[in-house]
């Protein structure tokens, strides 16, 4: 299988081409054929010579992604695509339009180890970590798909960013050159399950892109159960790791909070948030839960609108981020699921269609 050439930064392609014998500035021909314009085949790279197309062809792929699945809520147009990878993978991703935003929010990882109980990729396991190249294919071709510019990325969808770490500054840099796709590097969010020594090494690193964290109980025992890596990274050492980050970095984190009925949602639990988050520079953003399990269901709109002004008359951070999407299942992994379950209905029915016969 060729490379795809999505994986080079502007100055590995730089290399490339001086190994080749062409000059530097044919680079910056080739990120703008890419990434400004789009374009979906070498051929049509025409202000580069027949030669160096020829050539770009022969040693890499330009789209690796083949899209198997797509899903359109009706009640507000969030857009989930499932994708499959050049060896046969599978992975999912969402454009949420929220005026005047429209957010794509993408895979890092084939699955995920981590295994957050209210989470569909989580049961799927870890399979793979995504190149830099396949997480940046994901917003080439949804902004081809909506015809539209994107106007921030989240690290959201499959996976966990912290443990793709290489692959996803890469692809955050690729996306936010300014030869290249030219996002602002504030508008690209990573956002991790509380991977610490991530954290610790994106402030070392002062990555210009922006941290959330989904922390989703203030209390280490529930925390574990909902989230076991909080076995490992406990919710004091997280906060100190969010903390020094804001300080260093004199950026404002956001925490992310899944509301889940009868497990976080209280006000006990609200008024432990505010206590244990104030000192942070930070926003909050509670999501009702949009897991499919029973046992991880959203609590009622009272519970959620009584938990935000809890929060927000003691701190006025918090903001109350929809269910976009509810209706298609558009939380991570879940399309992923629903396309297996067919796949195996339907191995099923051919296999019962062959004993008949
Ligand atoms: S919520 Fe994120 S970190 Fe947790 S299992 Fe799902 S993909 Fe992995």
């Amino acid at each position: 299988m060729k490379n795809s050439i999505l994986d080079l930064s502007s100055e590995k392609l730089t290399e490339y081409l001086a190994a080749a014998g062409e000059p530097a500035f044919r680079s910056k021909q080739i990120f703008e054929s890419i990434y400004a314009q789009n374009k979906t085949s070498f051929d049509d790279f025409s202000t580069l010579p027949k030669k160096i197309r020829s050539r770009l062809d022969q040693d890499f792929s330009l789209r690796t992604l083949k899209k198997i699945d797509e899903i359109v809520s009706p009640v507000d147009n969030t857009r989930k695509f499932l994708w499959q990878l050049g060896d046969g993978y599978k992975i999912e991703s969402v454009v949420i339009y929220e005026k005047p935003r429209i957010t794509f929010c993408i895979s890092s990882q084939v699955g995920c180890a981590l295994d957050c109980k209210f989470c569909a990729t989580g049961k799927m396991g870890i399979l793979r970590n995504l190149t830099p190249g396949e997480i940046v294919e994901q917003v080439l071709q949804m902004q081809d798909l909506i015809d539209a510019k994107v106007t921030n990325v989240v690290f959201m969808g499959m996976g966990e960013p912290m443990l793709n770490y290489e692959s996803v500054i890469r692809a955050a840099e690729i996306l936010s050159h300014p030869r290249g796709f030219g996002l602002g590097a504030r508008r690209i969010t990573i956002s991790t399950s509380g991977i610490i020594p991530g954290i610790k090494r994106f402030t070392e690193e002062k990555q210009p892109f922006s941290l959330a964290i989904s922390l989703n109980s203030t209390e280490d025992e529930i925390r574990e159960k909902i989230m076991p890596i909080s076995r490992k990274y406990p919710i004091e050492e997280l906060l100190e790791a969010a903390r020094i980050y804001s300080e260093n970095m004199r950026r404002i984190i956001t925490f992310e909070y899944v509301l889940i009925d009868k497990i976080n949602s209280s006000i006990a639990n609200a008024k432990q948030l505010v206590q244990l988050t104030h000192r942070i520079p930070c926003k909050i953003n509670v999501i009702p839960c949009n897991s499919t399990d029973p046992e991880y269901s959203p609590p009622s709109r009272e519970t959620v609108r009584e938990f935000e002004n809890y929060v927000n008359n003691r701190s006025r951070r918090i903001t109350l981020r929809k269910r976009k999407g509810w209706e298609i299942q558009a939380a991570c992994g879940q399309l992923y699921a629903e396309n297996e379950k067919k796949k195996r209905k339907n191995k099923n029915i051919t296999e019962q269609d062959n004993l008949i016969r």
